[in-house]
């Protein structure tokens, strides 16, 4: 991978899956973004396939429950107005509405289906 354009800060890294991938800033603000702020503090980079300099890919973000670095991928975390980890999100089930329940109920029963 080239590391040589733009200004990756370092390389974030999914605590829970293997996605790794170099990124560009970390926080609420992606830089030449006029108005964008986002929801959450995260790890984000440019998007190398994009040539529009607002362009940016949100990589993860911290779980605001045990702070792990987690990847934005559903199998990973959820956002329910703040970022959590699926494992947090598991043992904390019952606190969540109803509708991250089922999705997150969703989630396990498509993966046993998967392998037949
Ligand atoms: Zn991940
Ligand atoms: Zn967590």
């Amino acid at each position: 991978m080239d590391f040589t354009e733009g200004s990756a800060l370092g390389v974030f890294s999914c605590e829970l899956c293997e996605l790794s991938s170099p990124y560009s800033f970390y926080g609420q603000k992606p830089p030449n973004t006029r108005a964008m702020v986002l929801l959450e503090e995260c790890y984000g980079m440019k998007d190398p396939f994009s040539p529009e300099r607002e362009k940016f890919l949100v990589l993860g973000s911290k779980c605001s429950l045990c702070n792990k670095t987690v990847c934005v991928g559903t199998d990973c975390s959820l956002f329910y107005t703040k970022r959590f980890c699926l494992p947090c999100v598991r043992d904390h089930l019952h606190q969540f509405p109803e509708q991250v329940q089922n999705e997150v109920l969703r989630k396990k029963s498509v993966q046993k289906m998967s392998s037949p």
